[in-house]
């Protein structure tokens, strides 16, 4: 039995117990994990580490003298299928079971995965664990010809590895724009011209209709409007399912495709706290409705949050602003705020000049921005979000005028 029993050794997972020892937290903690890595960062996934700029062992969150130090008994290759909130056990594929005293679900999601024909051919990949990349990396060098599908961040940043690799790269959006689900218009446009100036074959509005294979390989993506793009590989990058499954089993309420939680970060089951892609909560940024975010930054603080709670430390609640960051050729976009359900824009400079910011408002105030190659508008436009400062439009539109002073 553990103190504390952390099922998912990523983001989350291995922040909560690293904040669980930082805040003195004297516990047996158990990080359960079904990749079979020390806790490693998955951004880098789709960047550095897909164009072989970064070796692996910069992944890691921590070198493994850590958790022995740190007495962190971390158990990977474990997948865990069922959890028992009576008996306070968590079952694994393995056909282990461990028990605890507080259950921290840090589980992420699982790539969405297409239905059509096609979609398990050998040369299909998703990006999300070590492995997938690995897999894909391994194929690189029998490549021309690559097809995205998904214009969200990792599909992008993807297209945006690959073209740098000088593969011949399409992209492929069902919606009528890339980003459409996490930024407003004006940056999908400059996004997008960026990737046809990169010489990326990019088509938005248009779905797949199958991935066709010959011997089991892929070898092309057929259009839903009959064109054939022939490829050799096909990366698909439609999102996540989070992975809950265990915990809605064992009673815990859903939302939003994940489990809900309150401030705190707990569950419906005593107990059970969850944290990460998967945990949907109200969240005060975004006008008080509930829903999750798949951000590092989202996953560590609450991680932290979840930890100083169990170690008796702080009661404070989770209301970190959001932030968030990608990279993508020399673009260097950071987002602060959830810019959901804002009613105007204002543009920050010239897109031309590949320096500017996008900021987001509700009823006059600041609620998000969206700063590409301008650290400066990020760093001082993330008070004006956390302030929910209203300033005058004209003043907010001048790049002359430092964010930092409105
Ligand atoms: P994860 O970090 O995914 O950790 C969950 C862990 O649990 C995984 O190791 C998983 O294998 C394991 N697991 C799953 N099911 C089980 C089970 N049943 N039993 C045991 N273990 C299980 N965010 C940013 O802020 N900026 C970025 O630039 C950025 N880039 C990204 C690029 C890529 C390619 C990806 C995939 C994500 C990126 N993200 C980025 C998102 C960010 O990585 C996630 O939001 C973050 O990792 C979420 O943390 P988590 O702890 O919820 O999940």
């Amino acid at each position: 039995v553990f103190d504390v029993l952390i099922v998912g050794a990523g983001h989350g997972g291995a922040a909560c117990a690293i904040a669980l020892r930082q805040v003195g937290f004297a516990g047996t903690i158990g990080l359960v994990g079904d990749e079979p890595e020390l806790p490693y960062e998955r951004p880098p996934l789709s960047k550095e580490y897909l164009s072989g700029e970064k070796p692996w062992e910069r992944l890691l969150i921590r070198p493994a003298s850590f958790w022995t130090e740190r007495a962190i008994t971390l158990l990977p290759g474990r997948r865990a299928v069922s959890v028992d909130s009576d008996a306070r056990t968590v079952s694994a594929e393995s056909g282990e079971t461990f028990g605890y005293r507080k259950l921290v679900w840090a589980t992420g999601g699982s790539p969405r995965r297409l239905t059509c024909d096609g979609h398990d051919a050998v040369g299909v990949h998703a990006i999300r664990t070590r492995a997938d990349v690995d897999r894909l990396i391994g194929e690189l060098p029998g490549v021309t010809k690559a097809v995205v599908i998904g214009g969200g961040y990792i599909g992008l940043e993807a297209a945006a590895v690959l073209r740098k690799l000088d593969k011949a790269v399409t992209l492929v959006e069902a919606q009528s724009r890339v980003l459409a689900r996490v930024a407003g218009e004006d940056l999908s446009r400059f996004i997008e011209a960026e990737h046809r100036a990169q010489g990326v074959d990019l088509r938005v509005g248009t779905g797949v209709e199958s991935i066709v294979e010959e011997d089991g390989r892929a070898t092309g993506v057929r259009m839903a409007d009959g064109e054939l793009l022939t490829c050799e590989l096909v990366i698909i990058g439609v999102g996540i399912e989070p992975v809950v499954a265990p915990l809605l089993a064992a009673g815990a309420e859903a939302a939003g495709g994940g489990v809900v939680v309150d401030a705190h970060c707990r569950t419906t089951l005593v107990d059970v706290y969850a944290i990460g892609d998967g945990a949907a909560r109200p969240s005060r940024w975004a006008g008080g409705a509930t829903l999750r975010i798949e951000s590092v930054q989202n996953a560590t603080d609450q991680a932290t949050c979840v930890a100083k709670l169990i170690a008796g430390a702080s009661e404070a609640p989770y209301d970190a602003v959001p932030w968030f960051w990608s990279n993508q050729y020399d673009l260097k976009l950071q987002t602060v705020g959830l810019s959901v359900g804002y009613d105007a824009t204002v543009l920050r400079g010239d897109p031309a000049t590949r320096s500017f910011s996008v900021v987001y408002l509700h009823e006059g105030r600041v609620v998000a921005l969206d700063c590409i190659n301008a650290t400066r508008d990020y760093v001082g436009g993330r008070a004006l979000v956390v302030n929910g400062a209203t300033p005058d439009r004209s003043v907010l539109a001048d790049p002359a005028v430092a964010l930092k002073t409105l």
